[in-house]
């Protein structure tokens, strides 16, 4: 009988497995089912140039159902696992139906979320960084923002309004940054009462440097080239909480602001952590083993984000969707192994480089451990790599017209009331479907 292989998750590291899965084995082998709560996978990196309105929201999704070939989806959240009984229950998020899946190999790629840390007031009043609602309902208020600043004349509020935050000096934060500066340098034309010389884009990070992550250099470079563009970049300021005001620092100091972005940290995904059996990595992620397979749970496989998985220099691998695409086919390779009888192989991916980009036509790349390409040739290879890496031919186009319309014409600042059960009545009101309105009854 065909084994039952169910991948939880439909990102990056989710649908590089799934794609492999496909490619390596027979329909009578396995039968592969992918569940993810929404019907596409989002490519992250370039999440940052749709808050900035450089790129169009759908461009950088790709719909899962177009990207398999044989395997099955299944938009579902999901609800809870049951280890003995091997099945996975899940919801539907629109129907609210529930489905259960039974497994033989169960593989976790649920990724991460954003961690506040718990300090007072972030959760409530500062914009997270991950989804496309996310980036979406950030570019909205930020031109919102600058509605209110332009018929806004008490300078102190003003100076609130004109107040962008950033907080994380990692690839979200210094890349969300540099975006932002952007965008106010591409669109304040259309804003004649606000002068330039008033908008404050300040990054915040805790520790002493910007992308830590990353090899050194990138992050001097980095905080020198944002800060040559106007950015406040402010090292080693531990965030102490947000409240009505702004940002508060430990450090005694108050941010004044109205926009506060979070991307200071992530933790795995929560349906994990509650799972002791398999929840044993750091902050609840799943400690694997170095083929990706959780220890003493024979069918059980964790990759991406929500793992932890070692590496041959006794490091962790990082959370980064360039690791995920190469965890997912080794995974796979490794569940093929495992339903043939052979043995499995290590993950030993080492990255030839990492880049970020800056904004503004520049950014930094690191290439094997020791060289620096800064500025536009860095940028320039940043576009062309994930240009290629993002999924879908039709996508790539999409993405390569946006970015030709960028360089020539200035960016849209139409607000989209979006999101809110306030816009919506608004909407349908303006329709004529609400009975105040005097809509049609
Ligand atoms: C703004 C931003 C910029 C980034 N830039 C870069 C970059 O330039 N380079 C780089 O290498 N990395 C970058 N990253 C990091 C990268 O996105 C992650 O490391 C990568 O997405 C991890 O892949 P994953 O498959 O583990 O998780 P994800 O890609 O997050 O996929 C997890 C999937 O699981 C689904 N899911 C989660 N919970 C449930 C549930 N309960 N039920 C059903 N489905 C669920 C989600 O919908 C999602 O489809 C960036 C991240 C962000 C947020």
């Amino acid at each position: 009988m065909a084994a039952r292989i169910v991948i939880l998750g439909g990102g990056f590291a989710g649908m590089a497995t799934a794609r492999r899965l496909e490619r390596i084995l027979r329909p009578e082998e396995a039968t592969i089912t992918v569940v993810s709560r929404e019907n596409f996978s989002l490519f992250t990196p370039m999440l940052p140039e749709v808050g900035s309105g450089n790129l169009e929201t759908r461009h950088v999704v790709t719909p899962i159902r177009a990207e398999l070939r044989r395997a099955t989806f299944v938009l579902g959240d999901v609800r809870g696992i049951d280890l003995a009984a091997k099945t996975v229950t899940v919801e539907h998020p629109i129907a609210g139906s529930h489905q259960t899946l039974g497994y033989d190999h169960l593989v976790f790629a649920l990724g991460s979320v954003t961690s506040t840390f718990g300090l007072p007031g972030i959760a409530e009043r500062a914009f997270p960084y991950k989804t496309l609602e996310d980036a979406d309902r950030l570019r909205n208020h930020v031109i919102a923002t600058l509605e209110t600043a332009a018929v806004t004349a008490d300078p102190t509020e003003r100076k609130r309004l004109l107040t962008f935050v950033f907080v994380g000096g990692g690839f979200t934060g210094v890349e969300a940054a540099g975006e932002m500066a952007d965008f106010f340098r591409s669109t304040l034309r259309y804003y004649r009462s606000i002068d330039p010389k008033e908008i404050d884009v300040v990054l915040v990070e805790g520790g002493n440097k910007l992308l830590p992550e990353l090899q050194a250099g990138m992050g001097e470079y980095s905080a020198k080239a944002l800060a040559r563009r106007g950015i406040d970049v402010r090292l080693e300021s531990m965030v102490a909480g947000a409240d009505e005001r702004g940002l508060q620092l430990k450090s005694g100091v108050t941010i004044e602001t109205k926009t506060i972005v979070w991307s200071a940290g992530v933790r795995p995904s929560p349906v994990v952590a509650p799972i002791a059996a398999i929840a044993t990595g750091r902050g609840g992620s799943i400690a694997v083993n170095a083929d990706l397979s959780v220890p003493n749970q024979p069918g059980l496989w964790a990759l991406g984000d929500c793992a932890s998985i070692p590496m041959p220099d006794g490091t962790t691998a990082p959370a980064t969707a360039q690791h995920a695409i190469r965890e997912g086919p080794v995974l796979a390779g490794n569940i093929a192994a495992t339903l043939r009888g052979r043995a499995t192989a290590p993950f030993r991916y080492r990255a030839i480089g990492m880049m970020a980009s800056l904004g503004a036509r520049r950014g930094v790349a690191g290439l094997f451990g020791k060289y620096l390409i800064t500025g536009f040739p860095a940028w320039l290879i940043w576009r062309t790599y994930y240009l290629l890496r993002l999924p879908g031919r039709d996508r790539q186009l999409r993405v390569a017209i946006d970015w030709t319309l960028g360089l020539v014409f200035p960016r849209d600042i139409a607000e989209l009331r979006v999101y809110s059960s306030a816009a919506e009545a608004h909407a349908l009101r303006e329709a004529g479907m609400l009975r105040d309105a005097g809509g049609d009854q």
